[in-house]
C-alpha cells in the first residue's frame, strides 16, 4: 500500500472540518526534534488506539516516571478514527455466526462461549467510554441510546430469527440475560425505523460520538500529564532491533527514537512496517465511505430520528447533535446494490477518493429510502463525502499484544466489522 509520505491528498471528513478550532492539534510538534535518549514507550499512530492507550498509560499509578513518544504520519485523528462513522454500536447476535464459523468456511473459528465474551466486550466498551467522556467532562457530542438492526427481505429475517434463537439457547447455559430485543411485527419495524421496507429489527444498547473530538481529547489528556509528546508528520519507515535491548524507530528525515518498547497502532497502513513478515499475509487494508446529511424537515426536529440504525441493503447511520446525519456503507451492502466493486473496497490505500458509484449510491439514498423525505432544499441531503482506510483480518479478529518472537514490540491493529467478508 501507498507508504507515508502519502502521494494522494486525502478527503476532509464531517469529523475532521468540524474540529478545526484552536485546541485541536493540528501539526502538534510537527518541527520539533526527536528524542535523542532511549525512551520507555513509543506508540506509532495516533488513531484512537493510539491516542486512546497514550491516555492510559499516562493515568496515574499506571507506569509512573515512563517517558510515552507517539509518533504519527500525519495528523492526530487523521487515519480511519477521524473519518469513520461516529457509531459506538456493539455487535448484536447477529455477530455469532461470524464468529463461531469455522475458519475455513470464512469465521473466526471461535467457540459459542468465546463469542458471547466478545459481545459482553462490546456492551462494556461502550460504558466504559461513557464513563471516561461523563469523568473527565469531555465535551465530544456522547449520544446514549439504542440501535436498530432494520431488516427488509424474508431472506434476512430467517437468518436473524435462527440467530436469535441460537443466542437465546446460548445465554441459558451461562444464566445470563438478553440484552436485545428481536422484533418481528412489520407495522412496529415500519414505525420506529422510518423505512417502509423494513419487516423486523433488532434492538440493543449504542452511542455516538463526534470521533475527532474524542480522540483529540484523549491525546490532550495524554499530553497534559507530562508525560507523553506527540509529534504529528513523523511518520516511521522502519522498526529495527537495536544493538542491544530495545528498538530503534527509524523516522526517514526526522531522525530515529530509540525505545524499550514499541506499541504498533497502525490499523489498515501495518503493512508498511511489516513487509515480509506473516503479519502482512494475514492483514489487509480496505476502505470505507461515508456522507454526512442535512435532513429534510420531516426528520427534523420533532420528527428527528430517536435511534441510530443498521438497515439491511442501506446505510448504518447515526445522527449528530447539531450538523445533521452521518452514515455510512459497508462492503457486502456496496457489491449487493451494485454502487461499486470489490477492488473499490478490499485492498483499497487511497482516502483521497469516493468512487463515483458509492457516492450516487449515498447521496440518493435518504431520497428513495425514507418515508416523507421529500424535496430537498439547496444545502439539505448529502452534503459532504470522504473516505478511510481500515484494517481486514484473515480471521476477522484484532492482532493485540506482542508480536510473536519480537520482546518489546507490541500491536492493536485489525479492527474491522465483522458482518464484512473476511480479506482475500
Ligand atoms: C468510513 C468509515 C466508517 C466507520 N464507521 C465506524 C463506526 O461507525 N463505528 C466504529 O466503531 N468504527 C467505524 N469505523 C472503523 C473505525 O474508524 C476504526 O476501527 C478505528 O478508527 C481504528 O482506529 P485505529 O487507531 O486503530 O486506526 P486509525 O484511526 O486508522 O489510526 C492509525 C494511525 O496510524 C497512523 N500511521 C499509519 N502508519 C504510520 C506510520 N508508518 N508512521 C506513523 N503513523 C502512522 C495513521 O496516520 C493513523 O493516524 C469506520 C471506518 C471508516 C473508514
Amino acid at each position: 500500500m501507498a507508504a507515508f509520505p502519502q502521494t494522494f491528498t486525502s478527503t476532509v471528513s464531517h469529523w475532521q472540518a468540524t474540529n478545526r478550532g484552536p485546541d485541536a492539534l493540528y501539526g502538534h510538534g510537527k518541527t520539533d526534534s526527536l528524542p535523542t535518549g532511549v525512551v520507555d514507550y513509543v506508540i506509532i499512530g495516533a488513531g484512537l488506539s493510539g491516542a486512546s492507550l497514550a491516555y492510559h498509560l499516562s493515568r496515574p499509578g499506571v507506569c509512573d516516571d515512563k517517558r510515552i513518544v507517539v509518533l504519527e504520519g500525519k495528523d492526530v485523528a487523521s487515519g480511519a478514527t477521524g473519518r469513520n462513522g461516529g457509531h459506538i454500536a456493539p455487535y448484536s447476535f447477529a455477530s455469532l455466526s461470524g464468529f463461531t464459523r469455522p475458519l475455513e468456511a470464512g469465521g473466526s473459528g471461535l467457540t459459542m462461549d468465546d463469542a458471547l465474551d466478545i459481545m459482553k466486550m462490546e456492551v462494556r466498551n461502550l460504558d466504559l467510554v461513557t464513563e471516561i467522556v461523563m469523568r473527565e467532562k469531555w465535551d465530544v457530542d456522547l449520544w446514549r441510546g439504542e440501535k436498530l438492526e432494520v431488516v427488509d427481505t424474508l431472506e434476512e429475517k430467517e437468518v436473524m430469527d435462527t440467530s436469535y434463537e441460537v443466542w437465546i439457547e446460548a445465554l441459558k447455559t451461562r444464566r445470563d440475560v438478553p440484552d436485545w430485543d428481536w422484533v418481528t411485527d412489520e407495522a412496529e419495524a415500519n414505525r420506529v425505523s422510518r423505512h417502509p421496507k423494513a419487516i423486523a429489527f433488532s434492538r440493543g444498547k449504542a452511542g455516538s460520538v463526534h470521533s475527532h473530538k474524542l480522540c483529540t481529547a484523549f491525546m490532550k489528556s495524554a499530553l497534559a500529564s507530562g508525560r507523553v509528546d506527540l509529534f504529528s508528520w513523523c511518520p516511521v519507515q522502519s522498526i529495527d532491533k537495536g544493538p542491544n535491548e530495545g528498538w530503534n524507530v527509524q523516522c526517514h528525515e526526522r531522525g530515529v527514537v530509540r525505545a524499550n518498547e514499541v506499541i504498533v497502532c497502525t490499523n489498515g497502513y501495518t503493512r508498511n512496517l511489516f513487509k515480509n513478515h506473516p503479519i502482512s499475509d494475514h492483514l489487509s487494508p480496505y476502505r470505507g465511505h461515508a456522507t454526512q446529511v442535512t435532513p429534510t424537515l420531516p426528520y427534523s426536529g420533532p420528527g428527528a430520528l430517536k435511534h441510530t440504525l443498521c438497515i439491511e441493503n442501506g446505510p448504518y447511520l447515526i445522527f449528530t447533535p447539531s450538523s445533521g446525519w452521518v452514515f455510512g456503507v459497508g462492503y457486502a451492502d456496496i457489491i449487493r446494490q451494485k454502487a461499486g466493486t470489490h477492488d473499490d473496497v478490499m485492498g483499497a490505500t487511497d482516502d483521497g477518493i469516493v468512487p463515483e458509484g458509492i457516492k450516487q449510491w449515498l447521496a440518493s439514498y435518504c431520497k428513495e429510502e425514507f418515508e416523507g423525505w421529500g424535496e430537498e432544499a439547496p444545502g439539505e441531503g448529502a452534503q459532504r463525502f470522504w473516505s478511510g482506510i481500515q484494517c481486514a483480518s484473515r480471521d476477522r479478529l484484532p492482532l493485540v499484544g506482542q508480536v510473536p518472537g519480537s520482546p518489546g514490540l507490541e500491536e492493536a491493529v485489525g479492527v474491522w466489522e465483522p458482518s464484512d467478508p473476511v480479506m482475500t
